[in-house]
């Protein structure tokens, strides 16, 4: 549970500190960036609180990320990189 609260909190802090008056539309598409974990439902089972998602869901390979680290330095896409950056971080904190 506290990892889907942080999920929601670390891109609201980051979006409100980096962006004052701005914060909501980057919020927004952050919160968007979750449906990266649509590739559990390719898994069995599809939510395990155990398993350490980073190099295990298809889209949570080392190389995706590595991509979504470059979509931070795309000027109009950058939300989307951070979103899946944050997203990826702390999905790593739960493979520790
Ligand atoms: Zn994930």
């Amino acid at each position: 549970m506290l990892h889907i609260f942080l999920h929601a909190l670390v891109p609201l802090l980051v979006a409100i500190v980096c962006l004052k008056r701005a914060w909501l539309t980057a919020f927004i598409v952050m919160m968007l960036t979750m449906l990266v974990d649509l590739d559990h439902l390719l898994a069995t089972p599809i939510y395990d609180p155990n398993r350490c998602s980073i190099g295990f869901h298809p889209l949570h390979q080392p190389w995706f990320i590595g991509l979504y680290a470059g979509l931070c330095f795309v000027k109009n896409i950058r939300w989307i990189g951070v979103g899946l950056i944050i997203h990826m971080a702390l999905d790593a904190l739960d493979c520790l």
